[in-house]
């Protein structure tokens, strides 16, 4: 007998007949003798729609009323999976985030899970029940209603699974698993059967939506078993995340190849070589609120350097604007280019530390297509290029080719 946690996404509960297929898996899971926590999203849509009604009343929501409004959606959908397996003559009992007691901070549209009080749970549990719990809400010390930001029911799902030391937590979504890289854009790309946890986390920060980031991050603090399947098929193993200490296999060196669309890169040229410039280039846009994500200093030649950093799409004409008012002649920086059609391409491997010579192959490949590589930047088991936008699908094409993943890397 295990004790299983299931999560399932607002397109696997998007409607009364989608609801009653959870139902029969979750009967099935029963009728096997295992404890269930199941943990579900809003039917699909309902949250955009929550949100919608909000900015009707609001332009800006307040931040609190909003978390009141949009934390309905789980509730509704907490209780229709207690009735439809109650119909299935199951003993359910559901819960929203506040009655577990999912303590967070007070960062309303953002939370953070503080702790979560087990002990209603596993009664409930020992006396045969399965426990719907709200994904995606929690509450605060001063009893506020608060959300854990879009895509939180993942970590609802992990943190009670890690709560609850759950032998693994299920996260049914509309697709079967993780894939080697987008889909559409490689029709070869294949579903990966394990990736290790850091390997999901890069995935995840560069772009991969299958898990809310911070569910992977949870998962890997926790040691939560964790697996992605299909809420659409039957059969399936979907793709575990592992622990690389318990990794027995061989691992693939490349596991996968993430993309982000979203990269505009900026350069602050001919910035005086010394002490402090970093900071005062740096130090205004972070007080505007503005992600950085890759940073580049030139080696300085005569007294003078370049220094280059990426940020989100959205962010560039704020960035850019701090840059040419506030610290371009503040500075003494010879001017600033920016370019927002710029794209980022990863290779993700944990087989990069034992193997040398990825680097100069992703840039073999991509010098062989004529793609001109802007900036680079490199962890341990990633290895990052900003490109023109343009190029970004043949990159991924390319790179996905030439490091083997359309090939079955299982072993016979
Ligand atoms: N319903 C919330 C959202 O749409 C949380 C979730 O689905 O995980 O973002
Ligand atoms: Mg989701």
């Amino acid at each position: 007998m295990a004790l299983i946690v299931q999560k399932y996404g607002g397109t696997s509960v998007g409607s009364p007949e989608r609801i009653k297929n959870v139902v029969r898996r979750v009967a099935k899971y029963n009728a096997l003798g295992h404890q269930i926590i199941v943990v579900v999203s809003a039917m699909s849509g309902e949250t955009n729609r929550l949100i919608g009604l909000a900015k009707e009343m609001q332009a800006q929501p307040d931040p609190r009323e909003l978390d009141m409004v949009v934390s309905t959606g789980e509730q509704v959908t907490v209780g229709l999976v207690s009735m439809g397996l109650m119909q299935e003559g199951l003993k359910a009992k559901s819960y929203t985030g506040a009655q577990v007691k999912i303590i967070t901070d007070s960062a309303f549209t953002k939370a953070r899970i503080l702790s979560i009080d087990e002990q209603n749970i596993r009664a409930d549990l020992a006396n045969g029940y399965v426990v719907v719990v709200a994904g995606f809400q929690g509450i605060d010390k001063e009893g506020n209603i608060t959300t854990l930001g879009r895509g939180g029911s993942d970590t609802t799902g992990v943190a009670i699974a890690a709560a609850l030391h759950a032998d693994e937590c299920q996260i049914y979504t509309d697709v079967d698993g993780v894939y080697t890289t987008d889909p559409r854009v490689v029709p070869e790309a294949r579903r990966l059967k394990t990736i290790t946890f850091e390997e999901m986390l890069e995935m995840a920060s560069l772009g991969s939506k299958v898990l809310q980031i911070r569910a992977v991050e949870f998962a890997g603090k926790y040691k939560v078993k964790l697996r992605v399947l299909s809420s659409f098929e039957e059969e399936g193993d979907g793709t575990l995340i592992t622990f690389e200490e318990d990794e027995k296999m061989e691992q693939a060196i490349i596991s996968g190849i993430a993309f982000n669309r979203d990269e505009a890169k900026i350069t602050v040229r001919g910035v005086p070589d010394k002490p402090g410039i970093a900071y005062q280039i740096l130090g205004p846009i972070s007080e505007a609120n503005v992600d950085v994500d890759m940073i580049i200093q030139n080696v300085g030649v005569d007294g003078s350097t370049d220094f280059s950093f990426t940020v989100h799409r959205n962010e560039f004409d704020k960035a850019m604007d701090i840059l040419k008012n506030q610290v371009q002649n503040h500075i003494g920086a010879r001017n600033v280019v920016g370019d927002n059609k710029t794209a980022k391409v990863s290779v993700v491997g944990v087989g990069m530390r034992s193997h040398v010579g990825i680097a100069s192959k992703m840039f073999r490949t991509l010098a062989e297509e004529g793609i001109n590589i802007q900036m680079i930047s490199t962890s341990e088991i990633k290895i990052s290029v900003v490109i023109d936008e343009k190029y970004l699908e043949l990159a991924v094409r390319v790179l996905h080719k030439a490091f083997d993943l359309d090939l079955d890397q299982e072993p016979a």
